[in-house]
């Protein structure tokens, strides 16, 4: 899609700015994204599937209960029991990062493929970036997303990354299963709240949620984690059960629940009770 409007234009051009993955950063990715394993054969042999050493063990139970070293490589391996000899896997990564006034979520999918006897090999490449501007407008930056069904073919990896709309499509909604531990946030982020905790919300979700809406940041600021991530994944009309969350604020109540909180404001509407009194709620 051509970038439209002055803020897709700007994403754009800054989008072929962004720094390639460093080194460091791959192998961080390599070495995180995945378990690495020790093959366990019939006859006592150990495969390591990082480097592709074999040796017999000598400790066969204490393996499988508490992982194993490999002696050739050093990495640290998990004991499985297959006969399998060639296995892939696929997984996410992201990087949280700021260019200009914007945050950034950059995902990238990373495969991985083991076969018997030979060194693992590795493969990472970009897929979808989130521009997300102090005021909690986004920009999606994207590969296509591949037609077919086989999970492998997900992304099209040589399609280019570029503006995508559908937004609000679910489509580019990652929960990467590893983050690089160097994060860098917008001051408006730690403005609003933000101290580099997530409260097991997706950080594209949090950001978006507390640059954007007053209630979100006023939930993150007082510790009502439960209850911001309820609001949040489940976007029901805050207008109608806000005065209730601000006495609850008030009167030092942290809602464990947010669903079950909302049901039981519901219920004492229901009755005719005052969902103002701090009694009730
Ligand atoms: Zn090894």
């Amino acid at each position: 899609m051509k970038p439209r409007t002055p803020i897709q234009q700007e994403v754009a051009r800054l989008s072929e700015r962004l720094p390639k993955l460093t080194a460091t950063q791959r192998a961080y990715a390599f070495r995180h994204c995945f378990k690495h394993y020790a093959i366990k054969r019939a006859d006592g042999t150990n495969i390591c599937t990082e480097c592709g050493h074999s040796c017999r063990s000598e400790h066969d139970l204490a393996d499988t209960v508490c992982g194993c070293t490999c002696p050739h490589c050093g990495m640290e391996l998990e004991a499985l029991r297959t006969r399998k000899s060639v296995f892939s896997e696929n997984e996410y990564f992201s990087i949280v990062t700021t260019c200009k006034q914007y945050q950034v979520i950059r995902f990238f999918f990373v495969k991985s493929r083991y076969k018997a006897g030979q060194a693992a090999g590795y493969s990472i490449y970009e897929v979808v970036q989130r521009w997300i501007s102090p005021k909690g407008t986004t920009v999606t930056v994207a590969r296509l997303r591949g037609m077919s069904i086989l999970y492998y073919d997900l992304w099209a990896e040589y399609s280019d990354m570029e503006v995508r709309k559908n937004n609000k499509l679910r489509a580019y909604d990652i929960n990467p299963v590893c983050t690089y531990p160097r994060q860098r946030f917008i001051p408006e982020l730690k403005r609003n709240g933000f101290n580099g905790e997530y409260h097991n919300i997706l950080p594209y979700d949090l950001f978006t949620a507390i640059l954007s809406d007053s209630r979100a940041e006023t939930l993150l600021k007082a510790g009502q984690y439960p209850m911001l991530r309820h609001y949040i994944r489940s976007s029901f009309d805050m207008e109608r059960y806000w005065a209730s969350v601000k006495i609850c604020i008030r009167n030092g109540y942290t809602i464990s629940d947010g669903s079950m909180w909302r049901d039981t404001i519901d219920l004492l509407r229901h009755f005719g009770k005052d969902t103002n009194s701090p009694k009730y709620v």
